[in-house]
């Protein structure tokens, strides 16, 4: 084989590595938990939450219904016991009765309120718990794809540098140490030639040139000084 076949071999070797060390990264960067699945977990934590504080309203509420219900009982008790005879200590007493009946009915209808929230967050949360279900077994499912497909990148990873090392091997150590420059300050070393045309930077070379690269020598580029392969 041909000295620029094999730098240029080498060349599509090493640019198959970078490329999929590339993905590997992406793919090893992928790994973990997603923001999806971080946003539906807030969404449930903050579901219980809300469902939390309703409760303990509507636990307040009962306890308030409570409370005022023993006033208004012990209040229509001494009413209809009989010892209060005075006119006016009745009519306050009468009075007292009908508040307390007005906040128990108020306090009723805030409870029910309260009430219908609950109901309204329990299925709110239910519907939370499912779509978060969801959301973790695409994830898991994503994440064993993504497993599978950080060890297959592996794999291929260590059979091309040992296909790398394989095409050094036949190559000497000045021209390596060239392509090597080349490499680090081009990012391409080696530039095919296509219909007369170097594919590197687009220029025409001469019949002179093409009958020159032909030759399976080392030949540069004049334009972007890259080593030029002919198929
Ligand atoms: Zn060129």
């Amino acid at each position: 084989m041909g000295i620029t076949r094999q730098l240029y071999q080498l060349q599509a070797i090493e640019l198959d590595i970078e490329s999929k060390e590339q993905t590997l990264t992406q793919s090893l960067a992928r790994l973990g938990e997603s923001r999806i699945l971080l946003e539906a977990r807030d969404g449930l934590s903050a579901g219980e939450q809300r469902l939390g504080e309703l409760k303990k309203k509507q636990h307040d509420a009962e306890w308030e219904i409570e409370d005022i219900a023993g006033k208004l009982s012990s209040a229509q008790e001494t009413l209809y016991s009989g010892r209060i005879t005075s006119p006016k200590e009745l009519s306050s007493l009468q009075h007292e009765v009908e508040s307390f009946k007005n906040k128990r009915d108020s306090l009723e209808e805030k409870a029910l309120e309260i009430m219908e929230q609950v109901e309204a967050a329990i299925n709110e949360l239910a519907g939370i718990r499912r779509q978060l279900g969801e959301v973790e077994k695409s994830w898991r499912q994503e994440q064993q794809k993504l497993s599978d497909a950080i060890e297959e990148l592996k794999i291929l990873l260590s059979k091309l540098k040992k296909e790398r090392q394989q095409a050094l091997a036949g190559i000497d150590d000045e021209t390596a140490d060239c392509y090597r420059k080349l490499r680090q300050k081009k990012g391409k070393a080696v530039a095919r030639v296509e219909q007369g045309i170097c594919r590197g930077c687009g220029i025409s070379l001469s019949t002179a040139e093409l009958q020159r690269v032909k030759g399976n020598r080392i030949i540069m580029c004049d334009s972007c000084g890259r080593i030029l392969f002919i198929d």
